[in-house]
């Protein structure tokens, strides 16, 4: 397989240092070239009042609709409480083997769980997440492996519980080889 060129869009008003940190550790991990942009979106419209979250199905939809012809993979990175129907929250989504996936930080937050601030801790948490999400893009499934980043997160615990690296399954499984 060809190597992915990434682009990240930050929908999130992210500190660029935290967006060289993603954009590094995705680099690492796929071998890619990589693109980081700022995007701008009217986030009221994908707001549910009901449930006081973002809609993360038309967020997605949204953010594969930009057109991103340097690009054949796009993470949108945002910093609000995301759902989907069926679920109480999510930490992202992306289509499966398709162009687009999306991540928000809003949940990967020690202080979310009342617990103290931990910066690094949310950066590893952030670039799992964004690396998982791409890793769907790139045609993975979720892995039973513990450790694999492939591994599906519930909680914010299950995220610290894996590396942020694919297992050599998956690495094998999308021609990766390091
Ligand atoms: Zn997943
Ligand atoms: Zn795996």
């Amino acid at each position: 397989m060809n190597l992915p060129d990434i682009t990240i869009i930050s929908f999130g008003y992210f500190e660029k240092d935290l967006l060289e940190k993603v954009s590094e550790a995705v680099k690492g991990e796929f071998r890619c070239s990589m693109n980081v942009k700022e995007g701008h979106i009217d986030l009221s419209e994908f707001y549910d009042p009901a449930r006081r979250q973002y809609n993360g199905n038309n967020l997605l939809k949204h953010v594969d609709a930009i057109p991103m012809p340097e690009s054949n993979k796009t993470i949108g990175l945002f910093n609000v409480d995301l759902f989907i129907p069926i679920l109480t929250y999510i930490f992202g989504q992306a289509f499966l083997g398709g162009r687009t996936g999306i991540a928000s930080l809003y949940r990967l937050n020690n202080e979310c769980y009342g617990m103290k601030k931990n910066d690094k801790l949310l950066l590893e948490r952030f670039q799992k997440e964004v690396i998982h999400e791409l890793g769907h893009t790139l045609g993975l499934i979720h892995c039973n492996i513990s450790s694999c980043v492939m591994r599906s997160s519930t909680y914010v615990e299950d995220i610290d519980q894996k590396e942020h690296m694919l297992c050599p399954g998956c690495r094998k499984e999308i021609g990766l080889v390091k």
